[in-house]
């Protein structure tokens, strides 16, 4: 599962570059400045806690769907 201190990969919309931050700094900030451009990536707060959920819902689901195959002896 993440955790807090985690790395979360951001792509620049503008140029593509890949800023990674943790998944708390993400939470407690609401703009990063793209490593690759300089632009300022801006979200909110309400976006980011919901599609972390999204990401944690996503882990639990890939395990609710894995066949289960037993060997048989
Ligand atoms: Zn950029």
């Amino acid at each position: 599962m993440f955790g807090d201190s985690d790395e979360w990969p951001v792509w620049c919309p503008d140029c593509g570059a890949l800023t990674c931050k943790p998944i708390r700094w993400l939470l407690e900030n609401t703009r990063l400045t793209c490593s690759g451009c300089g632009a300022q990536l801006a979200w909110y707060r309400e976006r980011m806690e919901r599609d972390l959920e999204d990401a944690y819902r996503a882990v639990v689901n890939f395990s609710k769907g894995l066949r289960v195959e037993k060997s048989v002896r």
